[in-house]
């Protein structure tokens, strides 16, 4: 560090995202990306846009935001859009925490929680996941902050019933309740409808995976209209073009295309399954997920180890090499053939070390 940095700057520790190596071709099975292309309809919107580059993007992203509220039956004024919703979860931190209303999440969630609410200078609270890395509802009804929920979870896949998001929300009626959805559409059940009754529910989603548009970097947020306004004003402090043009097209593209979406999706769901059934044949323990990863572990096979045994043979997993995390791997589900791979791989693996 420079010996400007600030004091704030001091307390950051970034995310780390996954690797994302040159030295050689691997199947990447690490960062929870679509295996599948962007829809057609997205890259050509985005072509078109790039000749328009020298004019801003539209700081109210009205085409986006029009296409959103069509596409989720709710009033434009209840829809934002970020700059993938990472930058949602930031504007989301500096508009509802601070000293006195720390962020509450699980200790095992989204690693990039506690360092959005470092950045923001705000506390937060960690609430620890069951013994079956479950959340309990319960643990969050005098949350006293405000709460932020990944469902389906990350990285174990799994996900709560609306009923229960429901139940928190009813017993936060002074805190706003943020569900990020980034895998709802793997067999998620969305919270978007209950937007309309909970002035107090911000539901986060992204069109990073079942979409297809990881480096385009678009995610969006619907809720009451007064939350997205406040939202708003932290998004027009820091940049009100935060969404550029060529994404904002390749959102309305695919958007117009979700047969496409829903097509993936389900070929997803199909390899997971396959996946899933593959992994417990070989005596992996595999958390039930509604989303495009598992999470595995095998009683006999350290997971730092296969993630490195994995690699060596050119397939990339995402380990965590943190307390309970540590036995298990997050695969991600890419398409049936390189699944099949992957299980072939393992297969082999496991029949060297008897
Ligand atoms: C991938 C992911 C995101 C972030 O997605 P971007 O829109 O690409 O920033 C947010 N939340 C969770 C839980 C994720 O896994």
């Amino acid at each position: 560090m420079s010996r400007y940095l600030s004091t704030l700057g001091k307390t950051l520790v970034p995310y780390v995202p996954g690797e994302q190596p040159q030295d050689r071709k691997y199947i990447k099975l690490n960062t929870n990306e679509s295996p599948f292309p962007p829809s057609p309809k997205a890259v050509a919107r985005a072509q078109e846009e790039a000749e328009r580059l020298q004019l801003y993007s539209d700081p109210d992203c009205r085409s986006i935001l029009q296409a959103l509220a069509d596409r989720y039956q709710v009033p434009q004024d209840c829809v934002i859009v970020g700059n993938g919703s990472d930058e949602i979860l930031h504007f989301a931190f500096e508009a509802f925490c601070d000293a006195d209303c720390p962020a509450v999440f699980p200790d095992i969630s989204y690693g990039f929680y506690p360092i959005a609410a470092r950045l923001s200078g705000v506390p937060y609270r960690e609430i620890p996941l069951t013994e079956d890395f479950s959340v309990c509802p319960a643990d969050y009804f005098e949350a006293k902050g405000t709460v932020v929920l990944a469902n389906p979870n990350a990285p174990t896949g799994k996900a709560l019933p609306l009923g229960d998001i429901e139940d928190i929300l009813r017993h936060n009626p002074d805190h706003v309740v943020i569900i990020d959805e980034a895998y709802v559409d793997f067999g998620g059940e969305s919270a978007v409808p209950l937007t309309k009754s909970y002035d107090n529910l911000l539901v986060v989603q992204t069109f990073s995976k079942s979409r297809s548009l990881a480096g385009a970097r678009l995610g969006f947020a619907i809720g009451a209209p007064a939350l997205i306004r406040d939202l708003n004003s932290i998004r027009c402090s820091i940049n009100p073009y935060n969404v550029n043009r060529m994404t904002m097209a390749a959102g309305v593209g695919a958007l117009e295309d979700e047969d496409y979406t829903r097509a993936n999706a389900q070929a997803v769901i199909a390899a997971r399954d396959y996946t899933e059934k593959a992994l417990k044949g070989l005596g992996f323990t595999v958390l039930p997920s509604r989303t495009n990863f598992v999470f595995a572990s095998h009683p006999n096979y350290d997971g730092k180890q296969l993630y490195l045994d994995l690699k060596e043979r050119g397939i990339l997993v995402r380990h965590f090499d943190k307390d309970r995390l540590r036995p298990f791997n997050r695969i991600t589900i890419g398409s049936q053939s390189e699944m099949e791979i992957l299980m072939k791989t393992i297969t082999a693996l496991m029949e060297e070390k008897v």
